[in-house]
């Protein structure tokens, strides 16, 4: 450890290579030798290989010795991409939706989020393969059939007096939005469904914004002209600067979770979330809180003017029966709450 140490350290001041000045941050990674292990030499430098993309994950300039779970833990991470093709001809993957309110507490939205019912091994989170479905491509597919899922349920709730003026988020990873038919595909799907396209809010996400800027831009404006709407998720986490965020025809501002998380804990935290709230309302875009865990950070939100909330403080994304029943169990008692104050 001490070695690996030292190396990291080394390289934390600049060195001279051909007369300029280079910055690099190493990842170590580490096997060693002992007499359980196979000895091969090809073996010992695949472990250390193992060792060294561990580090990497765990965000460089660091080091990692390996371990056998990491074996056990990439052969099932193989399984689970092999497994992936087949997941969407064998219609494994489902939409749960979390309620996104305002401020007098009703229920104006939902987030699409997907899951993957996998046949031996349960439910399984995104977490656990988009980052796996974006380095393989498999995520443009995946991506398709998020949409067109989400289209098929807005117009089952175009039928449906309580469900029919709710707006549905769903997320599109940047290599989906990047593709060359994109807006003729949502365009597409808007059309044969012959939905409201203003029910569907597409939500981008703050690193996607580094690149190709111009093509983001037209094909937002492109698909604002019919009317869909765009809400850029986890802000605050990336590094967009006003100028851009000015030329970006947004409608939504998504306050990242981990400042909503830290807010009551830290005086920054709760500047953070002050400060993305004012430059939403200078901006004309409507801020929501995403991640909302309880009733003070609820409150201090909208003492704070943030307009719309998502969170556990209200309830897990839910399984489309349970979403449609929570929606109609929430809007009975709203309209009961109303009742009751107009007779007072
Ligand atoms: P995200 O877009 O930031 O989604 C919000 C995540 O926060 C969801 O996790 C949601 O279940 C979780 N969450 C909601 N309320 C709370 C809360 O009060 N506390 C905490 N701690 N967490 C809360 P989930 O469903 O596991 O999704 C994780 C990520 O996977 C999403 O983050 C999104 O980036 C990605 N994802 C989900 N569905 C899709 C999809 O259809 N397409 C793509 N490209 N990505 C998706
Ligand atoms: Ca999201
Ligand atoms: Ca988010």
């Amino acid at each position: 450890r001490l070695v690996c140490e030292k190396i990291v350290a080394a390289f934390e001041n600049p060195f001279n290579l051909n007369h300029y000045q280079h910055y690099t941050s190493p990842s170590i990674g580490v096997a060693l030798f002992d007499y359980d292990a196979p000895s091969l030499a090809e073996e010992l430098l695949r472990r250390a290989d193992m060792a060294m993309y561990k580090a990497k994950e765990a965000g460089r300039n660091g080091y990692q010795f390996f371990d056998t779970l990491m074996e056990t833990e990439l052969l099932q991470r193989v399984a689970l991409e092999a497994d992936l093709h087949i997941a969407i001809e064998a219609q494994q993957f489902q939409l749960h939706f979390q309620p996104q309110y305002n401020q007098q507490h009703e229920i104006v939205g939902a987030e699409a989020l997907i899951r993957w019912q996998h046949p031996e091994r349960g439910l399984i989170m995104p977490s656990q393969f988009i980052t796996m479905a974006e380095s393989s491509g498999q995520i443009v597919q995946i991506g398709h059939w998020v949409l067109q899922k989400a289209c098929q349920v807005l117009l089952q709730w175009s039928a449906r007096p309580q469900l029919r003026s709710l707006v549905l988020s769903v997320n599109v990873s940047p290599k989906q939005y990047l593709q060359p038919d994109f807006v003729q595909e949502v365009k597409r799907m808007v059309t044969e469904t012959g939905i409201h396209p203003g029910r569907l809010k597409l939500e981008l996400t703050e690193s996607m914004l580094v690149d190709n800027v111009e093509d983001i831009i037209a094909k937002m404006t492109a698909l604002r002209e019919v009317g869909v709407c765009f809400s850029l998720d986890d802000f605050g986490t990336g590094y967009s600067s006003l100028s851009y965020l000015k030329r970006l025809p947004f409608d939504q501002l998504k306050i990242d979770q981990s400042f909503v998380r830290d807010m009551l804990n830290g005086h920054d935290h709760q500047s953070i979330v002050n400060a993305i709230i004012s430059l939403g309302q200078s901006l004309q875009l409507e801020v929501l809180a995403e991640g909302v865990e309880t009733d003070a950070q609820l409150r201090l939100l909208t003492e704070l003017g943030c307009q719309a909330f998502q969170g556990y403080y209200f309830t897990r994304p839910l399984a489309i029966e349970l979403f449609e029943q929570w929606v109609e169990h929430n809007t009975g008692k709203a309209a009961k709450a109303r009742a009751l104050e107009q007779m007072l």
